[in-house]
């Protein structure tokens, strides 16, 4: 039996406990994609500030609630030796539903052997891989900055697909991050992902935040739209085989408009919905600064300072500050994660959400 997200009902009437926590496990990337919220000087570096131990890992963890979602982030997740470690703390303090691993997916055998100990490890959760692909094998290498790096990922799409017979638990998927770059070839890569039997989940990311090459910032939001819709037509049909755990159909109507919401927010340039983070959502970095989100401009204190406990920093000045100002709108973005949160957790947008519930197609039914 999986740890069930209803466990977490309370928080749509009362958000004082964090259920979605995302910890940026390190900044070491064997990869240079120019849209990293790490420079790529300090993701090579060889002298990086000491990384949270496992025992401090324990202790900030134990601080803590039960999660519905652990996202871990990084740098490449899978060059922390101890990431099992890691995860088996999470999971049995934390008991979350869904714990994802982004992964550029160079490291093939590495993160098959990890992800099959996990697997075994965590069966209560729902274990989500997603690897990052952004267009055919020239411009996938070329935005990744690896030469080899798109054969790579499909090598590991290969090796991890062979895991998802062995686990129900299992969810692997892509993510594409739209950029200038890519914008032009996204429908197709949409389509090719389709066409990848042993994928489930194709997120598109809308590329945000502070960056080496600004310029890939520069979209056009009709091709935005044009990808979120075609997205959105494949959901209404096949959420029940898209989404591999309970609640299917209410995650493919929560992806319909978080989506559209995205589009307005960037094409409107402003926040349109509360924004929960800092109260349902945290993000940690590898050194123990703790933020709201992955605006690394609002920081709440560092656990370190606190005792590695959360509640601590949460309390103090410099925090309540900071969670003030997210409440007075004094901020916007299109970050999918916060979204998801903002509107599941939001009973204001529940009549939109029951309406395109009700026109997602249930698990059983026929195609017309
Ligand atoms: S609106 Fe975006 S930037 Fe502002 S607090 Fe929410 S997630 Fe962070």
């Amino acid at each position: 039996m999986r740890y069930s997200p209803l466990r977490h009902i309370a928080a749509v009437f009362c958000k004082r406990r964090p259920l979605q926590f995302t910890f940026f496990v390190t900044k070491r990337c064997n990869a240079r994609c120019p849209f990293c919220f790490y420079s790529n000087r300090e993701a090579h570096s060889e002298s990086l500030p000491a990384e949270l131990s496992l025992a401090e890992i324990d202790a900030i963890a134990a601080s803590l609630p039960n999660l519905l979602w652990l996202a871990f982030s990084g740098g490449e997740i899978f060059l922390r030796e101890d990431l099992p470690e890691i995860t088996k703390i999470f999971y049995k303090r934390n008991k979350p539903a869904i714990i994802l691993f982004p992964t550029n997916g160079l490291l093939t055998s590495r993160i098959k052997e990890v992800v099959s100990e996990i697997l075994r490890a965590c069966p209560k959760s729902t274990i989500v891989v997603k690897l990052s692909l952004d267009g055919d094998e020239t411009l996938h290498d070329a935005i990744r900055g690896v030469p080899g790096c798109y054969r790579k990922t499909m090598e590991t799409y290969a090796a991890l697909g062979e895991l998802l017979d062995q686990f129900p638990n299992f969810d692997l998927g892509i993510n594409s991050v739209f950029c200038a770059k890519n914008q032009e070839v996204m429908a197709e890569l949409i389509d090719k992902v389709g066409r990848m039997e042993r994928i489930k989940t194709h997120t598109v990311s809308l590329i945000r935040g502070e960056m080496a090459e600004n310029g890939l910032k520069e979209v056009e939001l009709k091709k935005y739209l044009a990808v979120i819709t075609r997205l959105e037509a494949n959901l209404k049909t096949q959420a029940a085989a898209i989404y591999r755990f309970p609640g299917a159909r209410l995650k493919a109507a929560q992806d319909i408009i978080q989506r559209r919401l995205i589009y307005e927010t960037a094409r409107q340039n402003r926040r349109l919905i509360p924004c929960y983070a800092g109260r349902l959502n945290l993000v940690l970095s590898e050194t123990g600064e703790l933020f709201p989100c992955e605006s690394f401009t609002m920081g709440l204190g560092n656990v370190r300072d606190h005792d590695l406990n959360i509640n601590r920093v949460l309390a103090s000045g410099q925090a309540q500050g900071v969670l003030a100002r997210i409440r007075n709108n004094g901020c916007h973005c299109t970050h999918e994660c916060y979204f998801m949160t903002n509107i599941l957790f939001n009973p204001r947008l529940y009549p939109t959400l029951l309406k395109e519930y009700l026109q997602v197609r249930p698990a059983g039914s026929a195609l017309s």
